[in-house]
């Protein structure tokens, strides 16, 4: 895999604004926010996109989810609702290719998206 500005966040090559961090996983706010909470948690495993999971991720991934919901609650979203959104290859709109989960909330989210 190659290397992507997601690894130089985890190595505190550049800044980010961290709002959780275990020795699996990172949770920063996306630079370019969409919604007036969103947060980017990423696996420190680089794994490019969810297409490259495999079955040995399958622990590292339900704790990706715990944390998901922290920090939903952490953000004060827990309540009034978010979106988890994993963009997936060209078509899917991923720009990064380091595993991500979106976390979106703090308004009224459309549905489909564009
Ligand atoms: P995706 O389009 O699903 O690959 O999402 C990549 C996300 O990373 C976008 O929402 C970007 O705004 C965000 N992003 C890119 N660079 C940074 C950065 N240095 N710090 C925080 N978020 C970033």
């Amino acid at each position: 895999m190659s290397e992507t500005i997601f690894s130089k966040i985890i190595r505190k090559e550049i800044p980010a604004k961290v709002v959780y961090e275990d020795d699996q996983c990172l949770a920063f706010y996306d630079v370019a926010p969409q919604a007036p909470v969103h947060v980017l948690v990423i696996p420190k495993k680089p794994i490019e996109s969810l297409e490259q999971l495999t079955a040995e991720d399958a622990p590292l991934m339900g704790h990706l989810w715990q944390v998901i919901q922290r920090v939903a609650r952490q953000e004060r979203v827990a309540e009034s609702g978010y979106r988890v959104v994993v963009n997936c290859g060209h078509q899917g709109g991923q720009s990064v290719d380091h595993l991500h989960f979106h976390i979106l909330g703090g308004r009224d989210l459309a549905w489909p998206p564009g």
